[in-house]
């Protein structure tokens, strides 16, 4: 994708600052001439930021103006070790907010609506995003917070909410109880804004069908403001990215450079305005793809697939990308295939060897979905495996994100 000239002139007076004032990118980019920064391949030769740089900044290394202008801190969590502490100026709270409001109105809402908010509020980035972006269209805000599934049903129905704003698995969960009740003739809601978690289109259905709501995707992380800097639209193809705020790229994970549209690799977020805590280059570790040509919508802001996955769960064989998402979707196409699988690559006699374990229900003859599989994987995905059909529950689970693809090969 090309650079804007807007977004140039913007990275140009970023990176000006940011290298005459002492903070976190004079250290990172030492000694770089912006002035030699003359084209967008110059900008794309700039090193990459990581999680791990923003981790050893901790606690207020990323600051990048003085303590005064920072008005408030956010935290991502990571599963690992010292968190990341982003500082955010009275500026970017307010672009974020602005961010937002554009999602929501992205989505058909307006201040007539009466928001439902359910992701937590605290040092992460979410129920505040969604609420400081809802304040910002003017509509009326339920801050419910995460859990108390009775209180959330309660507030729901006499406050008529029509905006549920939710984790996938938490609306779900909601979907689900208001069906048991029988409670969804008491229930106004009219479309879903769901956020955090990568979901499947199985899942996307029942809870669209069980609420009678249309779902919309919002992405961001709380490295980069957080959750609103892009949604999807009524079409459902792809996210729109607010590219006055933010220039991205997908690069390929492997060797860093820089893909062509449509292709899969990992999203690099370069920050157009941002003050407290600006990244150039930032590695999400999120996989998608750039979505080419315009929008039924009308929207002419550019689109990101909705994401694939996570970096650290593609792998490479015989010259193919595979990311689970790939592999989920294949599956979801097999009748009588689950959505449980295990895919294993190991290198034997000098050769990748892939093996594909997958449940399969009750009743289908194993030689039918060996054959279905094999030939799904193959044709969708462009490889041949070795598929060994399992009895439901065979494969082992975990109450966090199961681990489903197992690289032998180094
Ligand atoms: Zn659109």
């Amino acid at each position: 994708m090309k650079m804007k000239e807007q977004q140039f002139e913007m990275i140009k007076q970023q990176l000006k600052r940011l290298t005459s004032t002492d903070c976190f990118y004079k250290r990172k980019l030492g000694g770089i001439d912006v002035d030699a920064i003359q084209s967008q391949e110059d900008f794309e030769k700039l090193p990459f930021t990581w999680k791990g740089d923003l981790r050893d900044a901790y606690p207020l290394g990323l600051m990048a103006v003085p303590e005064e202008e920072i008005v408030r801190i956010h935290s991502s969590s990571g599963t690992t070790g010292t968190p990341v502490i982003i500082p955010y100026t009275r500026q970017d709270v307010d672009d974020w907010a602005e961010m937002f409001a554009r999602c929501y109105k992205t989505a058909g809402i307006t201040n007539k609506d009466r928001i439902h908010i359910t992701p937590g509020y605290g040092l992460w980035t979410a129920g505040i995003g969604f609420q400081n972006g809802a304040e910002k269209l003017g509509a009326m805000v339920i801050p419910m917070g995460p859990g108390n599934t009775e209180k959330q049903l309660r507030m729901m129905m006499d406050m008529e909410s029509t905006v549920l704003c939710a984790t996938s698995s938490y609306a779900l969960l909601l979907a689900e109880e208001i069906a048991r009740r029988g409670i969804g003739d008491k229930i106004k809601l009219r479309k879903g804004v769901i956020g955090s978690e990568r979901w499947g289109d199985k899942m996307r259905k029942r809870i669209s069908t069980e609420l009678g709501i249309q779902l919309y995707d919002i992405y961001g992380l709380t490295e980069v403001y957080g959750p609103g800097i892009g949604i999807s639209c009524d079409y459902e193809c792809g996210m729109h990215i607010w590219d006055d705020f933010i220039y991205f790229e997908i690069v390929d994970p492997k060797t860093g450079e820089v893909l062509p549209d449509g292709e899969v690799g990992e999203l690099v977020i370069t920050t157009l305005r941002k003050q407290g805590a600006p990244l150039i280059r930032y590695r999400t570790h999120d996989l998608t793809r750039i979505i080419t040509g315009d929008c039924p919508c009308g929207d002419a802001h550019p689109r990101i697939d909705t994401i694939m996955g996570r970096t650290d769960d593609m792998v490479k064989v015989k010259g193919v990308n595979i990311f689970p998402s790939q592999i989920e979707e294949m599956l979801a196409g097999v009748n009588g295939a689950s959505s449980e699988y295990q895919f294993t690559i190991d290198h034997l006699q000098g050769k990748d060897v892939c093996t594909l374990a997958v449940e399969v229900e009750k009743g289908t003859d194993n030689a039918d979905m060996e054959r279905a599989i094999r030939t799904a994987f193959k044709s969708k995905i462009g490889i041949t495996v070795n598929v060994k059909p399992v009895g439901m529950g065979e494969l082992p689970r975990s109450e966090k994100k199961s681990k489903r693809v197992f690289d032998n090969r180094y």
